[in-house]
């Protein structure tokens, strides 16, 4: 398998993968999804709330406030010592107090942990008018997006690596301006291909041009897009998935050793 870096900045990483299948990328992609922990508020208790947010519905919202992620300090309940009960290596207690009037943001949850705190400080919680008070105490635990989707630390996905064969071209500005990414360069007479990786199979051209332009995804060669909410980084995202990958096979080659 070869990679090769195409771009990275603080929301997405991109990659090349060559020599592959879409059956592996497509196991990169599961496992992010369901099988990587992240922490995330699971339970909320309510000593005040005269907002005009049921408690439920505000629970529901810090559920899914996203939560700077310390994989080494913390456990899944499951896998604590505690047995699920709760103890401070599985769980992290969040307060909020508050009183209006104003906007309450994320960043006003006060966390024991320094290390585990809203990644975006600036998501509205709930809106207080004059007098209005929330108090409460969140629990947040370390869970897998099988779980719940809050707990998914991003999104990895794949295409094919795109393949462009541009024929006699009839209208060749056309094309070049109609591509929502900017594949093309053109002039009159001449269409060429710019940038190549920036294409995402959409196949504007391939109709614009009636089928001059032809466009296929690779089925060995792939991009693939790492696209972290904020609880974990691109790199602990990736080891994290090659961890979770072979606990599976090793798991998996335990009990097949157990039928012979
Ligand atoms: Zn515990």
């Amino acid at each position: 398998m070869e990679i090769k870096l195409l771009s990275q900045d603080k929301t997405q990483v991109r990659v090349v993968v060559k020599g592959t299948t879409p059956a592996e990328m497509n196991t990169y992609r599961r496992t992010v999804l369901t099988t990587l922990p992240a922490m995330a508020i699971d339970t909320v208790e309510f000593v005040e709330n005269s907002s005009a947010l049921y408690d439920e519905m505000l629970a529901h919202r810090l559920g899914l406030v996203v939560l700077k992620t310390d994989t080494e300090s913390y456990f899944e309940k499951a896998k604590c010592k505690c047995k699920g009960a709760g103890c401070a290596r599985c769980t992290l207690e969040l307060t909020l107090e508050v009183e209006g009037p104003g906007i309450v943001y994320a960043e006003q949850l006060k966390s024991k942990d320094p290390a585990v705190i809203p990644v975006h400080g600036k998501t509205p919680l709930v809106k207080l008018l004059d007098n209005q008070k929330v108090k409460l105490i969140a629990h947040a635990i370390l869970s897998t997006g099988q779980e719940h989707i809050k707990f998914s630390p991003g999104l990895l996905y794949y295409q094919g690596y795109p393949q462009i064969k541009v024929g006699a071209v009839k209208n060749p500005e056309a094309i070049a301006e109609m591509c929502p990414t900017n594949v093309f360069e053109a002039d009159s007479k001449k269409l060429t291909v710019k940038n190549k990786e920036a294409c995402i199979l959409c196949m504007a051209c391939v109709d614009a041009s009636k089928g001059d332009v032809e466009v296929s995804g690779s089925a060995t060669d792939f991009i693939l897009t790492i696209e972290p909410w904020g609880q974990l980084t691109p790199g602990q995202m990736v080891d994290g998935c090659v961890d979770a990958l072979h606990e599976q096979i090793d798991a998996l080659s335990e009990e097949i050793k157990k039928l012979k």
